[in-house]
């Protein structure tokens, strides 16, 4: 657990952009991490994990129910595990296309909850990677706020390869402009991960996703 390094990391970056630290979200993303270590960061104080995989973070979310702890589904999402997701998650990360809105909209309401949603962008255009195009972003944002059960909250996007984070977070601050064009509140910009969490900061991030840097390497097989 390197919890320090990374709060240090983070305020650091904080300190060189002027900005406020509290202002920062950090969800330590758990993926392929026993629900032992989600136990164990909550001992330490984080309230708000990250997982990529229903499959995984279904049983592990079960695990874990006594803990206070704020879910968040940051992985790319089926439609057909949006009843599953609901259960658990407070804030789905990647809201990429309509069909995935209604269905997230009906699984919640079914279940009674109210899912904060944040427009995945693509920053590379590459939709095989997750992500709508930047010129989606207002449609998918107004259905969003249309959709009873699902609240917009801003957006998300991870740094694609090839491109410089710093130039790539700068794109999603379009996006995020847009976002709460719609609605003011709507104020989230998840984006930042181990390797680029300085540029996120620098970059206005609100929300930080970070599993590496925290928890070590997840090994050779997982991406
Ligand atoms: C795994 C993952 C992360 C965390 O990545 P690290 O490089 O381990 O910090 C962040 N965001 C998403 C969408 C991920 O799948």
């Amino acid at each position: 657990m390197r919890l320090a390094d990374v709060r240090g990391r983070i305020a650091k970056a904080c300190e060189a952009a002027g900005r406020d630290m509290n202002d920062i979200t950090l969800i330590a993303v758990t993926k392929t991490r026993p629900a032992s270590d989600v136990r164990l960061l909550s001992e330490l104080g984080l309230r708000d994990v990250g997982e990529n995989r229903d499959a995984e973070a279904a049983p592990k979310a079960a695990q874990c129910a006594d803990l206070n702890l704020t879910w968040h589904f940051i992985g790319q999402l089926q439609t057909n595990k949006c009843a599953s997701v609901v259960r658990y998650a407070s804030v789905v990360h990647s809201v990429d296309r309509l069909r995935l809105i209604r269905a997230l909209g009906q699984a919640a309401r079914r279940a009674d909850r109210v899912v904060s949603s944040l427009i995945e962008v693509s920053l590379d255009g590459d939709p095989a990677r997750g992500g709508a195009p930047a010129e989606q972003v207002p449609p998918l944002a107004e259905a969003v706020a249309a959709e009873p059960g699902l609240v917009l909250g801003g957006v998300m996007a991870i740094a694609p390869l090839g491109l410089a984070p710093a130039e790539a977070f700068a794109r999603l601050l379009d996006s995020a402009a847009v976002v709460r064009a719609v609605r003011p509140s709507a104020t989230v910009i998840s984006a930042g991960m181990s390797g680029d969490l300085e540029a996120a900061v620098e970059a206005g991030a609100t929300h930080l996703r970070i599993g590496t840097a925290l928890l070590g390497d997840r090994g050779p097989r997982v991406r």
